[in-house]
């Protein structure tokens, strides 16, 4: 039987020979950073690989930790990425999540609507129906014109040759026409108006905590459907994925440095020399290096800015990065039944009614948070009900600005400390009210994790937790590209989640290898392989 506090990433140890050059190397063994050295090794032969990772485990983002003998963890859903995971040959036991995918709790004043949004589209499409008969046709053509906008991401390439370009528009027209439509603007198109429909719907923008005004119509679109049409968790702790990602990697001829911190990306003449790790003396020479950490600090500490042309500088400097979050993870005693509470669901969130993520987004920009008893926004989560470990229970809230949270943590400890237990008291306090009762009677263990904790595990100095935000004005070939302008440099930042970490990845990859893996394919779909 699993140890219930035996953590997966402990197993896996640095294996790197010290060689002075490698063909390959990575930059952060995060889930973007192991699948680009795991897609890269699959497809190729007897290539020198390293990763590089300044923390002293893989796996990023995605991770679980313990105090006090309770296993926290950071992400909570899995997205239907299963045919990767058969590609690669990694083995995760999966839980399945068939029924409902969230609980979602919409509070008005006094009153608090309910939905259960359940998994899969055609359940969700007969959901929203029957919840809004008078709205059934506007909703089912939305909900197809979504699935086929989607598939036809599949014909994408992810870096269009100009023969490409020619084609996108008879290939994938519904992407074309939706380039620069944000989500609101797409609800729009199909005249929905209900305020409460559209609560429901732009539930899937405020899952990057972007307002679905500004939110990406086609990123939206894929983010909703490429979770909740297959989901689910692992059933050990969640650190068993990149753990098993980083032990195929070292299995097929990869090597792991952890605890190395890359201070410099070294250029000769425009092109890539290599990296320097702090500590080091002699560079880590590099053929190509792939870069997964935030692009602010990839490219302007790291490379230079003396490196980059003006016009790339301008573009850097205009990327709004996404927001971070506040995290209240909660080792609760055995007085309290879990089980009977009716959480065992990949999301609960409950959250003040529309105009929130605007305001809550607005604030983010002012490097704030507006969250108040009148605007909220917060999910709650229940690993300890897959695991089986001690009782767990965390309250995520999104977003928050790095504000004043580096500082205080630096300069003024007891502000710090204060400003963390209000924060979490804050959120104990929804969580008690809507999903828990007496949670703060069974309050054994108390974890609070703020945009400053994000900053410094990540290394993202805004603690940003997805990345380069979900806007329309940074998606699709508005995004940074991932040839950068330092030659054989690369930074796939196709989107953030499992998935996106994954296809940054794929497509990278494929990019390095002519397009002999995956046919320049924007989505999986490895050559010999029909499309999916
Ligand atoms: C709280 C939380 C919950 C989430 N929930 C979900 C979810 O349920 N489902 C989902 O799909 N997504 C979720 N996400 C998003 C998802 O976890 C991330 O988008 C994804 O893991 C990012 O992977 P990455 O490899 O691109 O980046 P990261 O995970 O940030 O990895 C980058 C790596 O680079 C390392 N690094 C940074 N700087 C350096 C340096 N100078 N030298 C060496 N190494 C360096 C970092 O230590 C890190 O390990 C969540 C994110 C958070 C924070």
């Amino acid at each position: 039987m699993m140890e219930k506090t035996a953590l997966a990433k402990q197993g896996i140890r640095s294996n790197d020979t010290g060689r002075p050059a490698y063909d390959l190397v990575i930059i952060g063994a995060g889930i973007s950073g192991l699948s680009t050295g795991l897609m890269w090794l699959k497809n190729t032969q007897g290539k020198k690989t390293l990763i590089v990772e300044k923390n002293p485990y893989p796996g990023g983002y995605v991770t679980a930790y313990e105090r006090n003998g309770y296993v926290f963890e950071t992400t909570q859903l899995f997205p239907d990425i299963v045919n990767i995971l058969d590609y690669l040959g990694l083995e995760v036991p999966l839980k399945p999540f068939p029924g409902t995918f969230m609980r979602r709790l919409v509070v008005h004043g006094n009153g608090v609507t309910e939905y259960r949004i359940p998994a899969g589209v055609e359940n969700f499409t007969v959901y929203l129906c029957e919840q809004f008969p008078g709205d059934a046709a506007k909703i089912r053509k939305l909900m197809a014109y979504s699935v086929e906008m989607f598939a036809q991401v599949r014909k994408l390439k992810a870096l269009p040759t100009l023969g490409d370009m020619l084609t996108t528009p008879f290939a994938a027209p519904k992407v074309v026409a939706n380039l620069n439509r944000t989500y609101a603007g797409l609800l729009d198109r199909f005249r929905i108006t209900d305020d409460r429909l559209r609560e429901v719907l732009e539930t899937f923008s405020s899952f990057s905590g972007v307002p679905s005004a500004r939110a990406s119509a086609i990123l939206t679109a894929g983010a909703m459907l490429s979770s909740m049409a297959r989901c689910y968790r692992p059933y050990g702790f969640f650190d068993t994925f990149p753990a098993a990602m980083a032990r195929r990697f070292q299995e097929l001829g990869g090597e792991i440095r952890l605890r190395a911190e890359v201070e410099r990306i070294v250029v000769e003449n425009g092109r890539v020399a290599g990296v320097r790790v702090k500590g080091d003396e002699p560079v880590i020479r590099a053929e190509r290096v792939v870069t997964t950490v935030d692009p602010m600090v990839a490219m302007r500490r790291l490379v230079g800015e003396e490196h980059l042309p003006p016009k790339y500088l301008d573009r850097l400097k205009g990327i709004v990065m996404s927001p971070s979050s506040l995290n209240v993870a909660l080792g609760l005693d055995d007085g309290i039944d879990l089980a009977r509470l009716d959480l065992d669901y990949p999301y609960n969130v409950v959250s003040t009614g529309r105009g929130t993520t605007e305001r809550l987004f607005d604030a983010f920009l002012e490097g704030g948070n507006a969250f108040s008893p009148e605007c909220f926004h917060m999910a709650v989560i229940c690993p300890s009900l897959t695991t089986g470990a001690k009782n767990t229970v965390t309250l995520r809230g999104v977003p928050f600005g790095i504000g004043d949270w580096l500082s205080w943590r630096q300069k003024d400890p007891g502000r710090y400390q204060a400003e963390k237990e209000r924060w979490a008291e804050f959120f104990i306090g929804i969580a008690e009210k809507y999903f828990i009762p007496d949670l703060s009677r069974h309050i054994v263990v108390k974890d609070i994790a703020t945009p400053a904790t994000y900053a410094r595990y990540s290394g993202s100095p805004t603690g940003s937790i997805y990345d380069m935000a979900a806007l329309v004005t940074q998606f699709g070939p508005k995004r940074l590209p991932m040839k950068t302008p330092v030659a054989n440099l690369y930074q796939p930042k196709f989107a953030h989640g499992l998935y996106g970490g994954m296809m940054n990845g794929v497509q990278v990859v494929d990019l390095m290898l002519d397009r002999a893996f995956n046919g320049g394919n924007s989505l999986f779909n490895p050559q010999g392989r029909p499309a999916a």
